[in-house]
């Protein structure tokens, strides 16, 4: 396999022990790392290099240089790359407390005054994001890390595989990567980037119910290590969704001008915050069209079951969020300006 980056000859192995799995993409296992010199505990993503072509590599290379190039407390920083024959290596800042829903399962549900903190924190990231020209375009519950698993805690953006900067943007707002001109109708083979396996028919079929022991287990887990299945657009053509179905904008799925531009990021932290504060998927359905069809049409319901205790701050924000028209939807430096986001300390305490 080509050598993809100018790091070649420096082995992994030599700075870093490798140890034990955290966590696993599509494509990349995440496993623990020990810097040899410092002893310094960190993550490490490793990337098998023959998963993808050319094609697909150059987004990789794109990830690991949007990355590389980044800083911002709620965002993982990449420290290092490596590279082997077969092996890319991102080594990664750790974050100890995981997939802040796992974090959220474990607790029981948040307080405003948490969800908000969570919140600020994703929105932050975002804003950083938009303001250097760069859409995540994955934003969904395994891609937003905690410190660790106590609070207080902070929330950091990982996982720029889809990332996008719309500074080498083409202008014709259509989603332009990972496999958006993949017409050809085959879906059978890798579908890498696509995230597709995230809304697998036999766990998307409901909302999340609150008699559920694990109220915030999203339903994209269930297909992780399936990197199978359909994933068309709603009614733009053919090709493959960039995101991920019950997270994915409208705009994105329709293929309307602006879609993958920072509004659909907007979007994917609606959808993110409508969970915190509810245990539910505003867009779901029986398989990932029917899903896809929900969130095209922006229609979605806030049940008084789940929503009656919420603040009307909260509610707000939501709405402002989830709004259909992205030239109209909050942006996140908007956001950050909400009461909701801007006061916690004058929301609630006390677990939702
Ligand atoms: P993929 O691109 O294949 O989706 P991710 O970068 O999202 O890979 O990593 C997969 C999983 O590994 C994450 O969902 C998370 O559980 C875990 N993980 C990723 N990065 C870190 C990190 N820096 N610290 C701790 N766990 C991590
Ligand atoms: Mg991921």
């Amino acid at each position: 396999t080509r050598a993809l980056t100018a790091v070649a000859t420096r082995r992994i192995e030599d700075a870093y022990e490798l140890g034990s799995r955290l966590g696993e993409g599509a494509f990349a296992t995440v496993v623990r790392g020990v810097d040899r010199a410092t002893r310094e505990p960190v993550a490490v993503k490793v990337i098998k290099k023959d998963a993808f072509d050319d094609r697909e590599m150059e987004f990789v290379v794109r990830e690991t240089a949007i990355m590389k190039a980044i800083c911002h407390p709620n965002i993982v920083a990449v420290r290092d790359v490596y590279e082997s024959r077969s092996h890319l290596y991102l080594v990664l800042e750790l974050l100890e407390g995981g997939e802040l829903f796992d974090l959220v399962a474990s607790a029981g549900s948040l307080s405003e005054q948490r969800a908000s903190e969570v919140m600020r924190g994703v929105v932050s990231g975002l804003a950083y994001l938009h303001g250097q020209g760069i859409c995540h375009r994955d934003i969904k519950p395994e891609n937003i890390l905690a410190t660790s698993k106590t609070w207080p805690l902070q929330v950091k953006l990982s996982d720029l595989g889809m990332a996008h900067s719309h500074l080498d943007d083409d202008g014709d707002g259509r989603a332009d990567s990972f496999f958006a001109d993949n017409d050809d109708g085959s879906n059978s083979s890798a579908t890498p980037r696509s995230s597709s396996r995230s809304c697998e028919p036999s766990a998307a079929s409901a909302p999340v119910t609150s008699g559920n022991t694990s109220q915030f287990r999203m339903p994209s887990d269930a297909g992780r290590s399936a990197p199978s299945g359909t994933c068309g657009g709603g009614g733009g053509g053919g090709g493959h969704l960039i995101g991920t179905p019950g997270y994915v904008a409208p705009e994105v799925i329709r293929r309307l001008p602006g879609a993958n531009a920072p509004p659909s990021d907007m979007w994917s932290a609606g959808v993110v915050l409508y969970i915190l504060l509810s245990g539910k998927m505003p867009f779901y359905g029986r398989n990932d069209a029917e899903c896809l069809a929900r969130t095209a049409s922006g229609a979605y319901a806030m049940p008084a079951r789940e929503w009656s205790r919420v603040s009307p701050a909260a509610v707000s924000l939501v709405r402002g969020m989830l709004c259909v028209d992205p030239s109209k939807r909050l942006t996140a430096s908007a956001a950050l300006q909400h009461p909701w986001l801007a006061s916690p300390s004058t929301l609630s305490a006390s677990p939702l």
